[in-house]
């Protein structure tokens, strides 16, 4: 029993390296990838439950861009984010919490607002200077 807990707390562990190594917004399956390197026997439907158990405890956050997959934030921080619509890159936004905005907002909804999130879509400058 303890063998156990112990391996699945290690391959837990090792995803969350893994994301908090990289700020590219990784889907379940890259992270599945890279976590293989490490731990060869690892299943791609291990990594999604530790994913869900890692969100589950505030570590990480799930994201989805409209793009019809899920995307992994360790950075769990209020943050906004910048989505190239040609390339999908997904870049994290150096700007404050908007505050004000959501004060706005929370003095204008009937109800309880308890977080917001901001989404910019345009083309990246990699992409801008292929042309
Ligand atoms: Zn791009
Ligand atoms: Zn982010």
């Amino acid at each position: 029993m303890q063998a156990t807990g112990t391996k699945r707390s290690r391959q837990r562990e090792k995803i969350y390296q893994v994301l908090r190594r990289t700020t590219s917004h990784p889907t379940a399956e890259w992270v599945y990838e890279r976590v293989r390197e490490q731990l060869p026997r690892i299943s791609l439907g291990t990594v999604y439950r530790n994913l869900h158990v890692l969100k589950e405890q505030g570590k990480v956050r799930e994201l989805d861009f409209g793009e019809g997959i899920r995307r992994y934030d360790a950075t769990v921080d209020q943050h906004y984010h910048f989505i190239c619509e040609r390339c999908g890159t997904v870049q994290d936004l150096a700007i404050p919490p908007q505050d004000d905005l959501h004060e706005r907002v929370r003095q204008r909804v009937p109800g309880t607002i308890r977080t917001h999130r901001l989404d910019f879509y345009g083309i990246c400058i990699d992409c801008l200077e292929k042309g």
